[in-house]
């Protein structure tokens, strides 16, 4: 399995065999690099196809600290079908990784269970910004370990009027981050809220 030459550990490319993952895509040759390495901030210029959910899912699996319970790792997404599924693809990839637990974060459920599995503990948070936002207001889920951040369709979460929901969940995550911004298409607003959550971003085109 190819994924190994760019880094991944064999137990989750052992699982990517499984699913049919035999190369990376070009995304995913740039981006599980950039986030492996942890080097700096991205903007990601991709469309849904190109494989981008396994771009950030892999790295942020493989860096994930087991022993650790505390969320490290946030994806913000805009609705809940999506997180749903990036949530079940990011338990997949590690699977074969004991320990790890991926809790999704949505609303129009109710709030009980995600916040019991964020009290059991859940290393990486899959969420929409409504539900988290007042997860994090009503003190039941702690931002204080989070070191990777993943903004997935920012255009779509953007237009869909999350702007605040965003900024006051980007503001209480620690600075001393790596943001990943994810969008098919960039408008003012999304270059605003990368010019002022992001550091010195670098972009990537697909
Ligand atoms: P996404 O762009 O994340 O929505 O992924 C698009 C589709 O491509 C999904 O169905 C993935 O399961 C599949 N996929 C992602 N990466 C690979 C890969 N390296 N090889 C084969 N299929 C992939």
């Amino acid at each position: 399995n190819l994924f190994t030459e760019i880094g991944v550990l064999p137990e989750i490319a052992a699982v990517l065999t499984e699913l049919g993952y035999t190369a990376p895509t070009p995304i995913q040759e740039k981006v599980i690099p950039a986030l492996l390495t942890g080097d700096t901030d991205r903007i990601c210029l991709a469309q849904t196809g190109t494989g981008k959910t396994a771009a950030f899912g892999i790295p942020l699996v493989q860096l994930v600290d087991v022993q650790n319970r505390q969320p490290q790792a946030l994806v913000l997404c805009p609705t809940r079908e999506l997180c749903l599924q990036v949530a079940t693809d990011l338990s997949r990839f590690g699977r074969k990784l004991n320990g790890i637990k991926v809790q999704p974060v949505y609303g129009g459920a109710p709030m009980g269970q995600q916040r019991d599995g964020l009290r059991r503990g859940a290393q990486i948070v899959v969420a929409t910004p409504g539900r988290l936002r007042d997860l994090l207001d009503r003190g039941a889920v702690s931002f204080a370990m989070i070191s990777r951040v993943v903004l997935d369709e920012a255009d779509e979460m953007l237009q869909m009027g999350f702007l605040d929901e965003i900024t006051s969940i980007l503001k209480a995550i620690p600075v001393a981050r790596q943001t990943l911004l994810f969008s098919a298409t960039m408008s003012s607003v999304v270059r605003k809220v990368a010019g002022r959550y992001m550091q010195e971003p670098s972009e990537i085109l697909i």
